[in-house]
């Protein structure tokens, strides 16, 4: 059996009392078998509302980026170690809204990655193309490019989760291919078997990002090397992104 883990990336939405209401409504339905395999990246400020909406639950949930040091004259930025004080499981890390909007590079994210595995908590990381870089045939590179720096820094036999986002497909409707999904999920297989070995690969899910939707989930999570999702848009209603846990 794959692994198999379903993410909810909330981004600048829901205030605290919205989040409350939302995880009431979604554990009442979520079968509690589902819910270890579910994970929600949440706003700053919902942190705290999430950490007791979901303690009696066995969802997991993290915040969507961290700083690179736990504590100092970093203003404005987000601890990791307030994080696993919360009870966080994971962190998300390097999605593209991060790399366009406020310059983060490869490096710096896998600063983040190190401390993230230091505090016993689970990076997430999030990698994938531009059009433009697919346009020009580089999509295979850019994102050995983005795992090879990230593993260079990294424990990559403690738990640590893969994103694949192509930019284009992100909050645009436009949802990769099934065979433009295959041929990435493959060569970062690949490449983590090359890189890893096979018994050390075979753990790392690898998510797929990018307009995911209940009717286009069930087809891509048959691919062999889709692991789950990391789900924005169609996260913030209960009833959609349950669908999509249940394909
Ligand atoms: C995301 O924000 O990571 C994402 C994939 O968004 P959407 O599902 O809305 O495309």
């Amino acid at each position: 059996m794959k692994p198999i883990l379903f993410a909810a990336n909330w981004k600048l939405n829901k205030t605290p009392t919205e989040t409350k209401t939302f995880f009431t409504d979604f554990i009442s339905k979520c079968p509690q078998d589902l819910q270890n395999k579910i994970c929600f990246f949440v706003p700053a400020t919902s942190l705290e509302t999430t950490s007791n909406s979901l303690k009696d639950s066995d969802i997991q949930w993290g915040s969507q980026n961290c700083y690179s040091k736990i504590s100092g004259a970093f203003t404005g930025e987000i601890s990791a170690g307030v994080m696993k004080e919360l009870g966080a499981t994971h962190i998300l890390i390097g999605h593209s809204e991060r790399r366009q909007l406020f310059h983060e590079n490869n490096d710096e994210i896998a600063g983040k990655g190190h401390l993230i595995q230091s505090l016993s908590l689970t990076p997430v990381l999030c990698i994938g193309e531009t059009l433009e870089q697919r346009d020009r045939n580089l999509t295979l590179g850019i994102c050995e490019d983005q795992l090879r720096t990230f593993i260079e820094q990294i424990n990559p036999a403690q738990p640590w989760v893969i994103a694949y986002e192509p930019v284009w497909a992100i909050g645009t409707g436009r949802v990769a291919t099934s065979n433009q999904v295959k041929e990435v999920h493959d060569f970062i297989r690949n490449f983590l078997i090359q890189e890893l070995g096979t018994e050390v690969a075979q753990r790392i899910c690898i998510l797929y990002g990018g307009s995911v939707k209940p009717d286009n989930a069930k087809e891509l999570l048959q691919l062999e090397n889709v692991n789950g999702f990391l789900v924005g848009g169609a996260s913030l209603e209960v009833d959609s992104f349950l669908k999509i846990c249940l394909s």
